[in-house]
């Protein structure tokens, strides 16, 4: 496919772009980047402050190898990025700290990240009339209106009351103590600026929102590709727990909702968007599967069978236990209660739709969990014994 003819969804030809990719080496960069060396004929300056992810695709003789440059830096103190975008046709901004576990034990850290951090890269993309694909988050929305109802209140059961709509639904945070809003609120403002950037000085944007994508890959396993104490989002959080035959710890008793979606579905809608740019400029769209909603001790459940198919391994006598949040987390910690993505601007704009069902895409996950992960977890949990 690469090289071949790409059409847009008007059946226009796509011309070869230059794309500057920043968070290229991580989860969804690495799809992103496989997506398009693979299927196109766009080219990628990818940054990062790690490759590890990305190391596949940066094999010299590679057919693809004159397409993809990877620089590792960090963009905070690297005159390079600017250089960078003035070159490049596109920014996709992907960079961030994006873990639930960092939000109230760094905020400061977080809010760095995900809008000082972000701020010169909208004002380059203004200044140098660069189109810019900025990923936020439908942490934006917060909390749902229904959450607030009386447990027994039919308004409940009332879409209006929870379906997260870019135009119109309003943003819930809880107060300034409550420190996991940071994120929301980080990406909250660098939104603001870019559609300000865009009504004052003519910016070309596209604002992403993830309703949590999820695939292989997605952030570390402790103590084998990550470090031992860290705490990943709730996918790496549950297979670590598979893989070392532990229970899954369900924050609250795991009565959170999620909708979950394939990440190759979801890379789809980012092609669309990077080759659309008459449909896609000027719009935030949520990008998540309505159909995939699951609790998260709904999720757990699947995952103990599904991951027991796929290993071979019995289901332990204790599959899951729950943990209050202030011992997971820490102080400061709150949840969003529920994302249904609204999905009408994204199908009418681009005609997406995701396709795979939550138990295929744990399949497949999980699958590659247990291929990429299990040895090592067993030789690192036979030496821990050993000392
Ligand atoms: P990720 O952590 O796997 O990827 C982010 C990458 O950015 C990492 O590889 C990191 O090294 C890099 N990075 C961070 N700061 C950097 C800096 N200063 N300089 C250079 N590189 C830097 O996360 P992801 O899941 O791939 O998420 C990508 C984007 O999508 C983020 O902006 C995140 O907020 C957003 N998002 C993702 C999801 C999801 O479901 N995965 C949900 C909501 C929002
Ligand atoms: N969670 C959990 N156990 C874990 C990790 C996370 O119960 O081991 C919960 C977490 O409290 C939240 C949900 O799973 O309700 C999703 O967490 P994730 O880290 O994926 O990020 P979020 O969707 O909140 O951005």
């Amino acid at each position: 496919m690469a090289g071949g003819i790409r059409l847009d969804l008007d059946g226009r030809p796509v011309a070869p772009l230059k794309i500057c990719m920043i968070g290229a080496g991580g989860f969804i960069g690495s799809h992103l980047c496989e997506a398009l060396m693979w299927e196109t004929h766009h080219t990628v300056i990818a940054i990062d402050v790690s490759g590890d992810k990305i190391e596949h695709l940066l094999k010299e003789g590679s057919p693809w190898s004159d397409r993809i440059s990877f620089h590792a830096f960090n963009i905070r103190h690297d005159s390079r990025l600017e250089t960078f975008i003035r070159v490049a046709d596109l920014t996709i901004n992907l960079a961030a700290i994006c873990t639930p576990a960092d939000y109230n034990t760094r905020p400061l850290d977080t809010i760095h990240s995900n809008f000082v951090d972000a701020l010169p890269v909208v004002r380059m993309c203004a200044d140098y009339n660069k189109r810019l694909i900025h990923f936020s988050t439908c942490e934006v929305y917060g909390k749902t209106l229904a959450n607030f109802l009386p447990r027994d209140s039919l308004a409940r059961q009332d879409p209006r009351y929870f379906v997260l709509k870019e135009d119109q639904t309003p943003y819930i945070y809880g107060p300034v103590e409550l420190q996991r809003w940071s994120y929301a609120c980080a990406k909250q403002l660098i939104e603001r600026v870019i559609y300000g950037e865009s009504m004052e000085n003519g910016l070309q944007f596209t604002i992403v929102r993830p309703f949590n994508w999820i695939g292989p890959r997605m952030d570390f396993i402790p103590g084998i590709d990550g470090p031992s104490d860290g705490v990943p989002r709730v996918l790496a959080c549950f297979s670590t727990n598979l893989l070392r035959g532990e229970p899954l710890k369900l924050v609250d008793g795991g009565r959170s909702q999620r909708t979950f979606v394939y990440i190759k579905d979801a890379i789809k809608a980012v092609m669309l968007m990077i080759e659309n740019p008459e449909r896609a400029n000027g719009h935030i769209f949520n990008v998540g599967n309505p159909k995939n909603e699951a609790t998260i001790r709904e999720l757990a459940e699947m995952m103990v069978d599904v991951y027991s198919r796929v290993s071979g391994e019995p289901i332990p006598e204790t599959p899951m236990l729950d943990i209050s949040s202030q011992a997971f987390y820490g102080e400061g910690y709150d949840d969003s209660d529920r994302r249904i993505p609204d999905m009408v601007i994204i199908q009418r704009q681009l005609g997406w739709e995701p396709q795979t069902p939550l138990p295929d895409l744990l399949e497949i996950t999980l699958k590659h969990q247990y291929l990429t992960y299990a040895a090592a977890v067993k030789a690192s949990m036979a030496a821990e014994r050993a000392d």
